[in-house]
């Protein structure tokens, strides 16, 4: 078997974003650690690492699978084989002709001291506009996190939608409860003709 292993830091200050390739899949991994690519194929060949704004992408050759490893621990496996290419073309010239570059990760940042997606914080501001929810045309007002009587850790922001204590969920968050019949919002059976996320 042959064999190519690299080494790779997350930058201190912010994730890194890793596409791979043929699989056509991406992990983000958190500030600082450090990760490992471990490629094995029957074929000879290498990994091909190309550093693109805001993501590095990963190209395996022909015949190879792929170990993630992260702060030594296996933390994925890409099993499938990576197929053979058209002769001639490298892994990256063949994926990027046929699917082009790997898509740029959504860009995070820091609200309500939790790190979320670039965009989500104008939703939970937005959100804090939609006071009640009508059912069956009745307004009830909103149940804001931290009157659940779910077991949630309030102190701590809402593990789905990011909002703190006191704040109304965004509308879809799977924490947010009914304020008609005390179950799960998203899932009730209430009539309900505003947007309750369904
Ligand atoms: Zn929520
Ligand atoms: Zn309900």
């Amino acid at each position: 078997m042959h064999e190519d292993v690299r080494r790779l830091n997350a930058p201190p200050d912010r994730s890194l974003h890793l596409w791979f390739e043929p699989w056509g899949d991406g992990l983000a991994f958190a500030a600082g650690c450090v990760i490992e690519l471990r490629a094995t194929s029957p074929v000879p060949g290498a990994l091909e690492v190309a550093d693109l704004a805001d993501r590095t992408a990963i190209y395996a050759w022909p015949g190879s699978t792929l170990q993630i490893i992260k702060d030594g621990k296996l933390v994925h496996t890409y099993d499938v084989a990576a197929p053979d290419t058209p002769s001639g073309m490298s892994t990256r010239e063949f994926v990027t002709t046929s699917f082009g570059e790997p898509p740029v990760p959504p860009k995070r940042v820091v609200y309500n001291g939790a790190e979320m997606n670039e965009g989500w914080p104008e939703r939970i501001e937005e959100a804090q506009t939609i006071t009640d929810y009508s059912i069956g045309g009745v307004a009830f007002p909103r149940v804001p996190y931290g009157l659940e009587s779910g077991g949630w850790d309030f102190e701590r922001p809402c593990h789905d939608c990011r909002v703190v204590k006191g704040q109304l969920h965004v509308p879809s968050c799977d924490v947010e409860q009914c304020p008609a019949c005390g179950e799960q919002a998203i899932t009730c059976d209430c009539p309900s003709e505003g947007d309750k996320g369904e």
